[in-house]
This record gives C-alpha cells, sequence and structure tokens, in this order.
C-alpha cells in the first residue's frame, strides 16, 4: 500500500475542488488553501516526516525554502509566491539524502517534477518517499527584474509592495496606496514579466506529481475560494482522502463546463509556449555560433551552470578538471568548456532556468541549453519526459 493505508474514497482520475475548513491556513492561502491542508494531514498522519515548501521571507522578492516537521508551522507557507524560481529537487538529494530514509513531502511546479524524475534515473533520489503535490504553472518572474519592473512599468516603489499575483493574463501588485495590474505580454514585449525559460516552458499542469493543483477551472461560487485538483496517482488518492475524513480538507466534484476551461486554458498555454519557442529558437538558429561564441566570452568559470543544474550535476567534478582543450585558470574559458556541458544535458535538460537565472554573467544559457535539447529530442529517442508532457 506504500505510504498510506485503506481503500481511498477519492480516486486516480478524479477532478474535483477543494478548499480548507482550517481558518489560519485559509487566511494565508492562494485559492482556498488545498495544498496546505493536505500537507497539514499527510504530517499530522505521519504519511510523512516532513514538508518542503516554500514561504516568504524579507519580502515578497524572497521565496526560501522550508523543511516542516510542526503542523503548527505549515500557514506559514500558504500562498504562492510568483519570484520563486527556485528548484527544490536539490535541496533534498543535497540535504535530505535523496529521501533515502525519510518520507519528504514536496510542492512542486513542473520543473520540480522534471528535475525530481531525472534525479530519480540518476538515482540520486527515492521517489518511493517522495508525496508531490504539484502546482500548475503558468511561469515565475525573476526576484530581480521584478524589483526593475515595478519601478520602471508600474511606477512603483518595489519595496512598498506586499502582494503579488497572476490572474488572467495581468501581473497584479498591492502595494501602499492601491492596487495595479499590467498585462503579462505587454510586459513581456518590453523584456520584463516571466523568465524565458518560462515562456517557452510546456510543463503547465504537473500530472506526474502525485496531485496537480491550480486555479484554472475553478467557476460559480468557488470561484476564487477553491483549488482544481487532478488526482494523478494512487498516493493522491490516499492523501486528499485521508483529509477529507480528518475534516482538514472539503471537496465536490469539479464543474464540468470547468474542467472544458482548463482544457482550454492549458491548450492557449502550449500555443504560448509554442509562440515563444518559435521566437528564440528561430533568432538564435539565425547566429547561432557568433551568438554563443559573443555571449560565453563573458563567463568567469565559476561552475555555478554546472553545480545548480539538477542533470549535469555528477559530472561537476569531472567537468572542473584539465583536459587537452580546456585549462584551469584560463578565462574566458576555450569553447569547449561550454560544448562539453551542451553535449551532456543534450537529452536531459529540463529547461528549468537555474543555470541562466544564476549565472552572475547574465549569460542566457538555459536558452542554449534547451534549444539543443529541443533539437535532439526532434531526431532522437527516448524523448524527455515522452509520457505526459510535449517536449
Ligand atoms: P496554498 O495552500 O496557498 O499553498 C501554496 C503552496 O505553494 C505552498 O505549499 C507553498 O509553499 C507553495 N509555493 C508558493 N510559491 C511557490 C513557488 N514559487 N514554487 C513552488 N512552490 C511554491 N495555477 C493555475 O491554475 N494557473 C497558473 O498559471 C498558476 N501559476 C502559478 C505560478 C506559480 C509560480 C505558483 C507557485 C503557483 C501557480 N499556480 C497556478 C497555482 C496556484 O497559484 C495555487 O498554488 C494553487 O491553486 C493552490 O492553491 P492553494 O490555496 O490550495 O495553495
Ligand atoms: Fe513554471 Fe515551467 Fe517556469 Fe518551472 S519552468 S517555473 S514549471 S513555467
Ligand atoms: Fe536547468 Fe540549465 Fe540544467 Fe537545463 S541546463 S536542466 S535549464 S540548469
Ligand atoms: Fe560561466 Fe555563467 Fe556558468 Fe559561471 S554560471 S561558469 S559565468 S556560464
Amino acid at each position: 500500500m506504500g505510504l498510506f493505508g485503506g481503500t481511498p474514497a477519492v480516486k486516480k482520475g478524479d477532478m474535483i475542488y477543494a478548499w480548507t475548513n482550517d481558518a489560519e491556513i485559509k487566511k494565508k492561502a492562494e485559492l482556498g488553501g488545498a495544498v496546505t491542508a493536505l500537507w497539514k494531514h499527510a504530517l499530522e498522519s505521519k504519511a510523512v516526516d516532513a514538508v518542503l515548501a516554500i514561504r516568504k521571507g524579507a519580502d515578497i522578492y524572497d521565496a526560501q525554502p522550508v523543511l516542516i516537521t510542526d503542523p503548527k508551522e505549515l500557514a506559514s507557507t500558504a500562498g504562492s509566491l510568483h519570484c520563486g524560481t527556485l528548484l527544490l529537487p536539490k535541496y533534498v538529494k543535497k540535504y535530505l539524502d535523496g529521501a533515502k530514509t525519510k518520507k519528504i513531502g514536496v510542492t512542486v511546479k513542473g520543473c520540480d517534477v522534471m528535475g525530481f524524475l531525472e534525479l530519480a534515473k540518476r538515482k540520486q533520489i527515492n521517489l518511493d518517499n517522495i508525496v508531490m503535490i504539484g502546482v500548475n504553472c503558468g511561469g515565475s518572474v525573476s526576484p530581480i527584474l521584478a524589483r526593475k519592473m515595478i519601478a520602471d512599468k508600474f511606477g512603483v516603489d518595489p519595496d512598498k509592495v506586499h502582494k503579488e499575483e497572476i490572474d488572467k493574463g495581468q501581473f497584479i501588485i498591492e502595494y501602499e496606496g492601491g492596487h495595479k495590474g499590467i498585462s503579462m505580454d505587454e510586459l513581456e514585449e518590453a523584456g520584463y514579466g516571466r523568465r524565458s525559460n518560462c515562456r517557452r516552458c510546456n510543463y503547465k499542469i504537473p500530472r506526474q506529481a502525485d496531485l496537480a493543483c491550480g486555479n484554472w477551472g475553478v467557476i460559480g461560487d468557488k470561484a476564487g475560494k477553491a483549488t482544481f485538483v487532478e488526482v494523478c496517482s494512487e498516493k493522491g488518492a490516499h492523501l486528499v482522502s485521508g483529509a477529507v475524513k480528518s475534516g482538514v480538507l472539503a471537496t465536490e466534484a469539479a464543474n464540468p463546463k470547468g474542467l472544458e476551461m482548463r482544457g482550454k486554458v492549458e491548450g492557449a498555454m502550449f500555443k504560448l509556449g509554442d509562440k515563444w519557442r518559435k521566437h528564440d529558437f528561430t533568432a538564435l538558429g539565425a547566429n547561432l555560433w557568433e551568438t554563443i561564441n559573443k555571449e560565453t566570452s563573458r563567463c568567469i568559470k565559476c561552475y555555478s551552470c554546472i553545480e545548480n543544474c539538477p542533470v549535469c550535476f555528477t559530472a561537476a567534478d569531472e567537468l572542473k578538471k584539465d583536459t587537452l582543450m580546456i585549462k584551469r585558470g584560463e578565462l574566458p574559458p576555450n569553447s569547449m568548456f561550454h560544448l562539453r556541458r551542451f553535449a551532456h544535458i543534450s537529452d536531459t535538460c529540463i529547461n528549468c532556468g537555474q543555470c541562466e537565472e544564476l549565472c552572475p554573467m547574465d549569460i542566457p544559457m538555459a536558452l542554449f541549453s534547451h534549444a539543443i535539447r529541443v533539437e535532439g529530442d526532434a531526431a532522437f529517442e527516448p524523448k524527455l519526459g515522452k509520457a505526459a508532457y510535449t517536449n
């Protein structure tokens, strides 16, 4: 039976609306607090030993990973932080022994799920001990760029903003003295908005997690008050059933019209992702070597792109050694330094954006890596995440 016992009332494949009965969680939650309530039940019932989630640090730009073992502390993790660009699987590998001995619950975006799957393939993570609650993801915004965008495009002091949300295609801020929304399309045309890897991303509803939770498809009197939950696994079915039984979660069947709308929004997001791929990859293809040479000429060989990549970490130490073509201390490094890494991730890059986001020289590494992987996918098998995702 795995982590959970008994026969669940909810089944794999069910589509439901869910919300919490816990007043404290409800107050802080994004859309009814189902995710946090499910974690509360998971900890209280000892289905997991700890929950790895994200909570607000100093301000809305400061998304911090936190490991919770006391269910009373979970309310502090409720709410969505759209400037939270972290990738959680690497924390499980690095600090939690790859979940080899402890059962860990993790809230995941699509790129987190893909990171877990790739780490599991490399035997760095024990997926049997992981429960994943997925959140649908339209995209996240780099915290540094968000501050600049809020100052330049919204004309608001970024330090005065206490809440942000992405709703109906707008980035919306609440600040001392008012609130303001600007369409994401307009922001992205101006070079702001979602990270460039997120624009190209097609992991929208994370069905490879145990549950996929989000706003899309919640209509009628539950709009804004509940989360749409797709039950994607037996583990997920047990978790929801147990939480309902314990009283922390309430559910009802999803409205069929809402289900249809959710499918349409997902389809529209795929089209948008394809549009950005065409835009980014065509421009890159027109001037490939010049662009890669020009951009990587700034490289200071700090290894951050290697160390933070979920799929090339095993090679991190090897990639630091001298070879016939790559010499320690040579700056900028010989092109082979980057070519070798591109070869390494050519069939596994999950387009999570960590290499680009954490590059101190702002080199668009995720663009190069993603383009190479998509080209590879077009020709070779096996394709990344073939079972559930388009690319
Ligand atoms: P809560 O009970 O409020 O719990 C939220 C959970 O999300 C907590 O566990 C929290 O730690 C975690 N979390 C917060 N920020 C992050 C982050 N950056 N990365 C990983 N985990 C995080 N739904 C849609 O239908 N369409 C969208 O386009 C969409 N985009 C999203 C983009 C981001 C970056 C995030 C984080 C969520 C997005 N969602 C989207 C999901 C939606 O905002 C809610 O998270 C979901 O409906 C669950 O609501 P809740 O009240 O049950 O969650
Ligand atoms: Fe969301 Fe995809 Fe960006 Fe990850 S890469 S934050 S899943 S849009
Ligand atoms: Fe993520 Fe970059 Fe590694 Fe690709 S190469 S998986 S975008 S860190
Ligand atoms: Fe070079 Fe940037 Fe990678 Fe550092 S993170 S090694 S500067 S490309």
